[in-house]
């Protein structure tokens, strides 16, 4: 009757049309949403879109995202829309927490409809989140990347299935986005990495000018001791030359030479040797004139260029450089000295440009280590016999191979009942080319090029021999042999020595170990291992040249020493020099005061030898005596001396 009513099937028809109308804003709403979350590629952008619009689109109270973390143990709520969001957004969980733990689990969104299906514990457990929580799992390509979570519905109604199925296709939907958005944030971190790589590439260019700047230093100045190195002063040298030459002027060199740094260096380790480097060169630069050039060759060999000079400038200088080292150089409480050897070049006369200027100075340097005042004019008349060192190290090693060395004996005499006691080997070698080469030579030469091991076996194997034939024909002579600072770093050196005894059968006690002061210098307590292993195969201990190391006998009074060798310096001429006398005196009462035994060396006349004699001097050595003889004829002249015995014991 009223035409408003409406037949039933027009109440269908209006409400299926509503219900279309709803569907078509929700699916507008849901396009929106997901055309508004895909058009952002900011990750942080895109999630907080999501949250919004899911809110809009569930009609909720509140809308999370959880999102899982890289390695699948925690979740984060990384965005969220509407009521309390800013206590939970940040927020992190173990994945095995609440709801979203029960959806990562079960793969499964999170409804009213899940009641069914869940069994009795669990509805206990999650009954009061049901209806007003809803949440479907995000999934990407490759693995879930997190939620969507809804908590109550605006009105208080419960989420229904609609809402499930319009959260499902949202989530579906900005999965990609979210895809998208983490490729697009991964991306970025990779562009800022890039970024921050082109910075630390552009830092590291810094470093690298820098660090060229450092190399060319380090190529034309000393480290150590901040003078020019060798490329620097070799480049002086030839501009110096050229000067002189353009000026008509003369030019001297000078090539110094530490006296027995080597052996000190190694005896007091390389960190104080680099110190004495350091104030050596420091001294050197204070002793410089404006006008010269000083630098570091290499190890201790310094250069000085001096211009515009003659031979009478170059010796002054070479005065000054020498007198510079006088005072002590003090390390740790201790004072050492050092020598120099300095070798004089002349330009033009002696060489026209660095390399002969050089070596010749080198072989002046080397003149003047034997020379006594500390400084060699380059001669070329002697150059003649005073060969090039690397000719000659090359012959050495020949030598070495060949055993071209001879052995030579000097009696050590007792000088109260005047029979000859013992004898030092003292080695010999002659080169047809080179001819008598002094041992002073090729023993630095040999410790030099590594020569040295093998030549103190062959040393060690040829007296221990001989002296064992003395000892068997009835002569119980004690035998001492040199050895360098260089045989006590070799830790195969007790066994030689050991084995050789045994070989030859001659007692341990016959042979004595002859080490120069410096290596007493050391820490005493820190006795080289090898020495100590020595000792107490029971070999006998002698320090030599003693005198000169400047070492104190309180110091040696604690090394496993036996004897004691005065330096042939103060006794040659102690007859005529009182004050050596003195120290030839005291250092016999010390020596004896600590149990040594002590040998005089260099007794070259009856005066000196009976001054020794009278100060209890117990043995002695020297020309006056014997010279060093070649094997046979030292047989000959102990059995002369000790037999005929006409030695007078007193004055
Ligand atoms: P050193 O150990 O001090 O040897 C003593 C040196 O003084 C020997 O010189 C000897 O000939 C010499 N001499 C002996 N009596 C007198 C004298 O009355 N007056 C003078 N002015 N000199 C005398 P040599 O044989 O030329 O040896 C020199 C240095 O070479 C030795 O000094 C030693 O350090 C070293 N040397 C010699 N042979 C060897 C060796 O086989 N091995 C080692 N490692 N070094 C050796
Ligand atoms: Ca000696
Ligand atoms: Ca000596």
């Amino acid at each position: 009757m009223t035409a408003n009513r409406q037949s039933p099937q027009e109440q269908e028809l209006a409400q299926l049309r509503q219900a279309l109308r709803q569907r078509e804003t929700e699916i507008a709403l849901l396009k929106e949403a997901t055309d508004a979350v895909s058009s952002q590629l900011d990750f942080d952008k895109v999630m907080q879109l999501i949250a919004d619009r899911a809110r809009t689109l569930l009609n909720t109270k509140t809308l999370l995202i959880p999102v899982l973390n890289e390695d699948c143990t925690d979740y984060t709520y990384i965005a969220g829309a509407g009521e309390d969001v800013d206590e939970v957004v940040g927020e992190s969980l173990p994945i095995n927490f609440g709801v979203c733990g029960w959806v990562w689990k079960n793969k499964r969104p999170w409804w009213r409809g899940m009641l069914d299906e869940l069994d009795e514990t669990e509805r206990e457990q999650w009954k009061d989140e049901i209806g007003n929580i809803i949440m479907v799992p995000l999934i990407g390509k490759k693995h879930f990347l997190g939620g969507v979570t809804g908590i109550n519905k605006i009105g208080d109604e419960p989420f229904n299935e609609r809402d499930l199925e319009l959260l499902s296709m949202f989530a579906s939907q900005v999965s990609i986005a979210i895809e998208n958005a983490l490729s697009f944030k991964e991306l970025t971190v990779a562009k800022k990495e890039a970024e921050s790589y082109q910075k630390e590439l552009g830092k590291l260019n810094e470093i690298l000018v820098a660090t060229n700047k450092d190399l060319e230093y380090l190529a034309l100045y000393d480290d150590l001791t901040s003078l020019p190195n060798r490329n620097l002063i070799k480049d002086r040298i030839r501009q110096s030359i050229k000067q002189a030459e353009a000026e008509e002027q003369k030019l001297t060199i000078l090539l110094i030479d530490l006296d027995n740094f080597k052996e000190l260096n190694d005896t007091l380790g390389h960190d104080a040797g680099d110190v004495l480097l350091y104030e050596v060169a420091k001294r050197f630069r204070e002793t410089l004139r404006p006008s010269d050039t000083i630098g570091r060759l290499g190890g201790d060999e310094f250069a000085v260029i001096i211009p515009d000079s003659d031979i009478r400038t170059a010796k002054q200088a070479a005065k000054d450089f020498l007198q510079s080292l006088e005072n002590p150089f003090i390390l740790q409480g201790n004072h050492y000295f050092l020598d120099a050897s300095i070798g004089i070049t002349l330009y033009p006369e002696h060489g026209a440009d660095f390399s002969s200027l050089l070596k010749h100075a080198d072989v002046a340097m080397y003149q003047a280590k034997q020379d006594t005042n500390g400084f060699s004019i380059y001669n070329p008349e002697q150059d003649e016999h005073s060969q090039s060192r690397l000719a000659l190290s090359g012959t050495l090693r020949q030598a070495c191979q060949d055993e071209a060395f001879e052995f030579y004996y000097q009696p050590k005499l007792d000088a109260r009942t005047g029979k000859v006691v013992g004898a030092e080997a003292l080695a010999r070698w002659f080169d047809p080319e080179f001819g008598n080469v002094p041992p002073v030579v090729f023993i630095p030469l040999l410790e030099n090029s590594g020569l040295i091991k093998s030549f103190t076996e062959i040393l060690l194997r040829e007296s221990i021999k001989q002296c064992s034939l003395w000892h068997q024909a009835g002569l119980n002579l004690n035998l001492s042999v040199n050895m360098s600072m260089h045989n006590l770093r070799d830790p195969n050196l007790p066994q030689l020595v050991a084995r050789l005894l045994n070989q030859y059968r001659l007692p341990r006690r016959s042979l004595t170990l002859e080490i120069t002061e410096t290596v007493a210098m050391g820490d005493p307590q820190h006795l080289p291992p090898i020495l100590a292993q020595l000792v107490l195969s029971g070999v006998e201990l002698s320090i030599d040249d003693f005198g000169t190391g400047y070492s104190s006998l309180s110091y040696l009074k604690k090394m496993p020493l036996s004897e004691l060798k005065i330096d042939k310096s103060f006794v040659i001429d102690m007859d005529k020099d009182p004050d050596n006398e003195v120290i030839v005196r005291s250092t016999v009462e010390l020596a004896h005061n600590l149990g040594l035994s002590v040998v005089a060396e260099g007794v070259e006349n009856k005066e000196v030898m009976q001054k020794l004699q009278q100060i209890g001097t117990d043995m002695l050595q020297g020309f006056d005596i014997s010279r060093p003889l070649p094997a046979d004829e030292f047989l000959k002249f102990v059995l002369a001396t000790n037999q005929v015995s006409t030695w007078v014991s007193h004055s």
